[in-house]
């Protein structure tokens, strides 16, 4: 069976190539500039969406990929689940009018027993249940394909809406999904199948199986007006990193192959040992980790740090890094050093990353200048504000302006501070969030009316940002990032 993520990766992709499917390549993490439903690309089906809308013609019938994908939704899960990243890569295959339901089930469960060789009896598979607004009951066609494919039916769990259909909107293509779990025994919860409480780290979801069967019409009362679409396509999304943590038998995606490296730079670096018993210390590799990779992806597709868009997406994410880096005692350059590994682990099957290492380097290493020389100044106008008791979102509003602190990080710190820790309790955080946010479209407003010709922290038309410039996103906020999921 395949082990390294290298092997699992070319499993998924030379599998479906024999059975037909053409192999792309990887499209970049910026989206087409045409494409505003997200900051950054983040399913395998993303890039593939013209051909799903049927608003452009596919190279074949049916693909297979493995897509870069970051997933700002899952900042906050990095380092405390076992399972999420924010940069990932995702394995798919792609039908558009081709097979559906019983091809695609079928085409999984040979993968995943044959391919990968998980112990059959361990997996297990959801279906979507049904939905009175959508007029939709159990999913029956689905749980039929399983069962002739070969798979017991009572490991076949019904879920909901929220779990099991996929839509993109009120409007549009949408369908039942169907996902496949890994049972990786009691030790890892109390729930006793996927979808139970205490079952997400028990039951581990590695696939997700898009039937894209109606065109969804939402009417003003909720529900919905479901057509079936003239072709039905499939669109899977599979977690490499999260059947690495599988077949390699690790308990968390860090300790997997690609991460190890760089689990072990912040050991050496930091001389703080990892699973040592100081979960602080744990947390704080892992995501530098994380957002080390990250960070080399963003920047090798052309992203460059500034204040708003898909930049301050990167900006949150490299300050992040730093603080994390400094509080387990890293000194010197952080990110500069972490590019080494994250090249040397992902260079091969991403060969952008060794072409743009220079000009990469050049703005991660200005960034991170520019930081360090704001984040003593910063923290202490903070902690004067959190002693005083007067931190707000007028605070928090100075220091992104003034010290370029991300909103979470100004957050995170009061957060930590004593009187902070019962004002998250209460309704504070939206308070504070509303006045940041108001203050930032105020600011928005003032730099529009004014010329055009001011940048934004620095992304004035540098090399890589002039070849792929990144199209420039109005960024509402940080509440709009987060929303920044569904395709
Ligand atoms: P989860 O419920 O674990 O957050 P999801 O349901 O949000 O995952 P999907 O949108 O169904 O994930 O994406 C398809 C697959 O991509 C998942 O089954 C998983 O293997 C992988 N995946 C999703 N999010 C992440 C992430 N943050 N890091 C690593 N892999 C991920
Ligand atoms: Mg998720
Ligand atoms: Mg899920
Ligand atoms: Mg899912």
């Amino acid at each position: 069976a395949p082990v390294t993520s290298d092997e699992i990766r070319e499993t998924f992709l030379a599998f479906f190539e024999a059975h037909g499917h053409k192999r792309l390549a990887s499209a970049s993490l910026v989206p087409a500039a045409d494409d505003p439903s997200a900051l950054l690309t983040i399913a395998g089906m993303h890039p593939l969406k013209p051909y799903f809308l049927g608003a452009a013609t596919p190279p074949a019938p049916t693909v297979t990929t493995c897509q870069k994908c970051m997933r700002t939704e899952d900042l906050e899960n990095v380092g405390v689940t076992a399972r999420h990243l924010t940069f990932f890569e995702m394995l798919g295959n792609f039908s558009f009018g081709d097979y559906f339901k019983a091809g695609a089930i079928e085409f999984a469960w040979k993968l995943v027993n044959d391919g990968f060789g998980f112990d059959p009896d361990k997996v297990w598979v959801t279906v979507f249940g049904g939905d009175e607004g959508l007029g939709l009951g159990v999913d029956e066609e689905t749980v039929d394909a399983w069962v002739a494919a070969g798979f017991p039916r009572e490991r076949i769990v019904l879920l909901g809406r929220d779990d099991n259909f996929w839509e993109a909107g009120p409007n549009g293509p949408c369908g039942p999904c169907t996902e496949l779990y890994l049972d990786r025994g009691p030790a890892y919860g109390s729930g006793e199948k996927p979808g139970d409480e205490d079952a997400d780290d028990r039951f581990m979801e590695f696939w997700n199986l898009v039937l894209m069967q109606y065109d969804q019409k939402r009417h003003e009362d909720g529900s919905s007006t479901l057509t079936p679409l003239p072709t039905q396509n499939i669109d899977t999304g599979m977690g490499l990193n999260r059947m690495a943590l599988l077949l390699q038998g690790k308990e968390t995606i860090f300790e997997t192959d690609q991460f190890a490296p760089l689990i072990a730079l912040g050991e050496q670096l930091s001389g703080k040992r990892y699973e040592a018993g100081d979960a602080v210390v744990d947390k704080a590799l892992r995501v530098i980790a994380d957002h080390s990779r990250a960070t080399a992806f963003l920047t090798a597709d052309g992203v460059v740090p500034s204040n708003e868009g898909r930049g301050y997406v990167l900006r949150r994410i490299m300050r992040r890094t730093i603080r994390q880096a400094r509080a387990i005692g890293i000194e010197g350059e952080v990110l500069p050093r972490f590019l080494e590994p994250v090249i040397a682990t992902m260079g091969a099957g991403y060969p952008e990353l060794v072409e743009r290492r220079d000009e990469m380097l050049t703005w991660i290493r200005a960034e991170e200048q520019a930081f360090d020389r704001t984040l003593a100044a910063g923290e202490k106008r903070l902690d004067e504000a959190i002693a005083a008791g007067t931190f707000d979102g007028a605070l928090a509003f100075q220091l992104h302006d003034t010290f370029g602190f991300p909103f979470d990080l100004s957050v995170e710190i009061f957060a930590a501070s004593g009187p902070g820790s019962a004002w998250l309790e209460g309704d504070g955080l939206a308070e504070v969030e509303a006045e940041f946010d108001r203050l930032m479209a105020e600011q928005r407003e003032r730099s529009q009316a004014g010329s055009r010709a001011g940048d934004h922290g620095g992304a004035s038309a540098g090399s890589i940002a002039g070849r792929i410039a990144p199209t420039p996103t109005e960024f509402t906020g940080y509440a709009t990032l987060e929303q920044h999921t569904t395709v």
